[in-house]
């Protein structure tokens, strides 16, 4: 690597990013704290352990997935030994931490009691899955950032299940608009823009995004025909490809005509949104690159694989004069853009639906996080150390990937299961009248080996879409005010998107208002390779995932940043805070799409109906048991399974 670069980038600096032993991120707040060299049995057990504080590589960290990597290698047993009989029993065994598993918690207590005894399993050093904390200590001030899920929202309205979870949570949907500033950014003068990197355009160049279709929270988009003249004056792209970009903004033809509305969508859902424009409105091929990454922040994947009747339901040009029908259910994909009721229901926290975690464990560990409302959850502290005390009736046990369940006896007549997990590498037993398995699903048929040979199949095609959620503190956001910009959409960089971080303010958490403030800067990478079927695209995503050092990804992150606000005097090396890498190698869960799955064009049952099925005394839920990478999903398919096995006692 050029050291000189390096330097400039500010690579050795000494920031809240990176400090590793044993592979883990050890430094909390802005100070460097020694290892906590624990056993890993203790180590949520130590006053402090506190892992939203850790910052560099998090989501799925060193010390996650390893364990469950050996299982799916065959090679765990040969080195595990026989595992530990601990003499624990519960009345469930919840496998995932996440949003299904705590919901599947707090809704088998209220069908069995609050006297229940519980376990929740789960592989990382915190709780709440994909629903991850972030937080920063910079200039005396905490500031948060969602590590991975974003808000509550829904392309569909939530079910009267989800509705009712977060109505008894106490969160007020409605009350949003309270907390949130959607007008701080443009009161400034900054809107959205789109970075052309040299790499894919010939030019590093910013300009104003005329057409943008995701960050849109955060307003102010230039006035959108001085977005557009500014756009056609500075883009790196031929005339031709403007003079086509600007075609198909304005177009209003009817490409198929004489055909109805179905049979409009018919055809769009068998050809990608890439070939729409390359072959019915015939753009330039410019223009398909500046359009390509879109849908990154949703499908993980670009335009080549996501079809034009999903395009045209996230709101990308080129449709109007198709005049399609908008309302729901006339489609097999996404049909139009969300509908009002699912619009209104919005809401982010500043650590996004990780408040929606903390929340349930605080309903299910009360002595955990202190506090009662929505507002004051924001800022309490989780005290790590109440979360597997065995005076509790519920107990969060980290950092223990589960290897093993299995009944009994015979499933058909089995009263209890056994539930094996991994804590280092060192297997422990426990005992359950019950278990959810809220964990991913391709991961299912490696724990439990006895399920009929059809559900395995379809468990294992729950593969999940790869992401990488960045947070980077940086010190100030002048530069971002003198460039006039709040969000870049990148079409062709390593991350497609990098914004400032919605401004909400709840209760005793202010959120940056001034650009001479530290801030959150968000970025998103999904790794993709264009062209490959989707899931091929996602398996590879996932394995460059793992495959990236920190080093690369640190410097991916500075290089990006310092290209996109060179100009308006950013220095990477002086005005980086802090970074944390959120790496989902699993991420979303796989939707079904009607160009890579032809079942969903044809009907009838889906791979995850049969993946779900009650197995004896064990049920399944998780986000994959919907094939729907949402929340309220999570929340759904955790009170099925847990329906499922109360109607049986
Ligand atoms: C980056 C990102 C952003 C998202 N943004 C949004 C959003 O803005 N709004 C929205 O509604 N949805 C969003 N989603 C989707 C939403 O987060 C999920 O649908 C939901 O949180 C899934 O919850 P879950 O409990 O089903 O799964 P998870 O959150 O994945 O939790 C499952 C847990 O089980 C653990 N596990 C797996 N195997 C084992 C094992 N063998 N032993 C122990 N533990 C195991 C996993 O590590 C994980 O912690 C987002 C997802 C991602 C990845």
């Amino acid at each position: 690597m050029d050291s000189s670069r390096d330097r400039e980038l500010g690579m050795k600096c000494n920031i809240n990013r990176r400090d590793f032993l044993n592979g883990m991120a050890l430094t909390i707040g802005a100070a460097i704290v020694p290892h906590p060299l624990w056993a890993m049995e203790e180590r949520q057990n130590n006053p402090d352990y506190y892992p939203p504080a850790l910052t560099g590589l998090r989501g799925a960290h060193i010390g996650s997935f390893e364990t469950a990597h050996a299982l799916r290698d065959g090679t765990f047993w040969e080195n595990a030994g026989e595992p530990v009989a601990t003499g624990e029993e519960y009345d469930l065994v919840v496998v995932g931490g996440g949003i299904s598993g705590l919901s599947a918690a707090h809704y088998y207590r209220k069908s069995a009691g609050s006297k229940s005894r519980i376990l929740i399993l789960d592989n990382h050093d915190d709780f709440g899955g994909h629903a991850k904390r972030n937080e920063f200590r910079v200039g005396g001030r905490t500031l948060l950032g969602y590590g991975g899920t974003y808000s509550i929202e829904s392309p569909a309205p939530y079910s009267a299940v989800a509705n009712s979870m977060i109505t008894e949570l106490g969160v007020d949907v409605a009350s949003y608009h309270k907390y949130v500033d959607k007008s701080l950014y443009s009161s400034k003068g900054l809107s959205n823009y789109i970075f052309f990197d040299k790499e894919t355009f010939g030019a590093d160049t910013s300009v104003p995004n005329p057409y943008p279709m995701s960050g849109g929270e955060n307003e102010g988009e230039h006035e959108a025909s001085h977005a557009l003249s500014l756009f056609l004056k500075n883009a790196p792209i031929s005339e031709q490809a403007k003079s086509d970009y600007q075609r198909l903004l304005s177009s209003n033809i009817d490409y198929f005509p004489g055909q109805s509305s179905d049979q409009k969508k018919y055809r769009l859902a068998r050809i990608s949104y890439a070939a729409y424009l390359k072959d019915v409105i015939k753009v330039h091929p410019d223009v398909i690159k500046v359009f390509q990454a879109f849908p990154h922040p949703l499908f993980g994947i670009g335009i080549d694989a996501v079809a034009a009747q999903d395009a045209w339901g996230l709101g990308a040009p080129g449709f109007d004069g198709l005049r399609l029908d908008p309302s729901p259910g006339k489609g097999m994909n996404r049909d139009c853009i969300p509908n009002e009721e699912a619009e209104k229901y919005f809401f982010h926290f500043p650590d996004g639906n990780a408040t929606i975690s903390r929340l349930l464990v605080r309903q299910l560990v009360p002595s955990a996080i202190p506090g009662k409302s929505d507002i004051d959850v924001v800022t309490s502290r989780v005290s790590y150390t109440r979360l597997d005390d065995p005076r509790n009736a519920v107990r969060i046990r980290l950092n223990s990937t589960v290897v093993k369940v299995n009944h009994i006896g015979p499933s058909a007549n089995a009263s209890q299961v056994e539930v094996t997990y991994a804590i280092g590498g060192k297997p422990y037993r426990v005992r359950a009248n019950h278990c959810v398995l809220a964990c991913w699903h391709v991961m299912i048929p490696y724990l439990c080996p006895e399920l009929p040979a059809k559900q395995k199949e379809a468990l294992e095609s729950a593969a999940k879409v790869p992401l990488l959620y960045t947070n980077v503190v940086i010190n100030n956001w002048q530069s971002w005010q003198k460039m006039g910009v709040s969000y870049f959409y990148a079409p062709g960089s390593y991350y497609s998107s990098a914004g400032l971080d919605l401004p909400v303010s709840i209760g005793d958490y202010h959120c940056s208002r001034s650009p001479s403030e530290p801030i959150v800067i968000h970025m998103v990478r999904t790794p993709c390779q264009p062209g490959l079927p989707a899931r091929d695209q996602h398996k590879m995503g996932r394995a460059e995932l793992y495959a990236t050092d920190w080093e690369t990804l640190e410097r991916n992150t500075r290089d990006q940043l310092a290209r996109m606000l060179s100009s308006g005097g950013f220095d990477p090396a002086r005005d980086i805070a802090a970074i944390t890498v959120n790496r989902w190698p699993h991420g979303y869960a796989y939707e079904y799409n009607s160009l890579w799955d032809p079942f969903w064009l044809n009907g009838g049952v889906t791979p995850c109906e049969i993946a779900r099925a009650p197995y004896g005394r064990i049920a399944i839920a998780n986000a994959d048991a919907g094939a729907y990478a949402y929340t309220d999903e999570a929340i759904n398919q955790a009170y099925r399974a847990v329906k499922e096995l109360t109607a049986k006692s």
